[in-house]
């Protein structure tokens, strides 16, 4: 983990090896109070990920999944619980520090892409780059080399309404990247695309983690992305009912 003039040493915590998992949680949890009662909607979820993984979160709607991806990104706070992301408790952060902790240290990607309408692709990848106030000849560069990456090199100067959906995601992954996150964070990345381009867009996150060493947690509900992923952990009512590593 990089730049963490932010983060106290003494938050953060290390396994015998001297590298902490690259996400934690310990009990986490999140209840929403309801008029008509509280929402449990994660509950006592204790998880380790390993480095340069990619782990399926799959479950039915509602079972929790984008609530335990906000919580380990830190957009959202738990309940009760911890999370820490390559050893650094976040569930403990200041308000203060969490927007550079999200800047620097994770990549999200939502089932909606979220691409800015009036931004070509290339503007869109630079977005975080210019929130870190990167040295310009290298934020060219960068783009340029994320969006081959992804293999969209001839889009650059595309608007995302001239873009496939797919294309779209494939920005969006870009985008995700552009700090060099260890962690990428993906919400039901493929629920708008078909099933072929959604599947492309699995194995893009697979080859990724491959080349760029990164560690990625993708929520799905499709069966079909299952069997690409090292690791599923299954959530059912907020718990994690099934935790099985296929390969890893
Ligand atoms: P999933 O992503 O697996 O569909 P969610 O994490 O979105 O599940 O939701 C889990 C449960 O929490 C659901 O019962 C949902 O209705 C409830 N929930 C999610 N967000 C909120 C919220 N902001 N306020 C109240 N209840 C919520
Ligand atoms: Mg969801």
């Amino acid at each position: 983990m990089r730049d963490l003039q932010y983060a106290p040493p003494e938050r953060r915590l290390a396994d015998e090896s001297g590298r902490a998992p690259m996400v934690e949680t310990h009990d986490l949890s999140r209840d929403y109070p309801m008029p008509g009662g509280v929402v449990r909607a994660v509950r006592e979820v204790s998880v380790r990920v390993g480095h340069g993984q990619l782990v399926a979160l799959r479950g039915r709607s509602g079972s929790g999944k984008t609530t335990l991806l906000s919580m380990i990104g830190a957009l959202d706070r738990p309940t009760r619980g911890s999370v820490a992301v390559d050893g650094l408790v976040v569930s403990d952060l200041p308000e203060s520090q969490l927007i550079a902790f999200r800047r620097t240290n994770i990549g999200f990607i939502f089932q909606a892409f979220g691409l800015m309408p009036i931004l070509s692709a290339a503007e869109n990848v630079e977005v975080p780059l210019r929130l870190v106030r990167s040295d310009p000849k290298e934020r060219d560069q960068r783009v340029l080399e994320l969006l081959e990456l992804v293999g969209l090199g001839g889009r650059a100067n595309h608007r995302p309404h001239e873009l496939s959906g797919g294309e779209q995601q494939r920005v969006a992954v870009a985008r995700a990247l552009a700090n060099r996150p260890d962690l990428l964070l993906a919400d039901e990345p493929t629920g708008q695309l078909d099933s072929s381009t959604g599947r492309a867009i699995m194995v893009l996150l697979q080859q990724l983690i491959r080349s760029e060493g990164v560690t990625a947690i993708v929520a799905t509900h499709d069966p079909m992305l299952i069997d690409l992923a090292d690791r599923v952990i299954e959530l059912q009512d907020g718990r994690v009912v099934d935790d099985s590593r296929p390969t890893a």
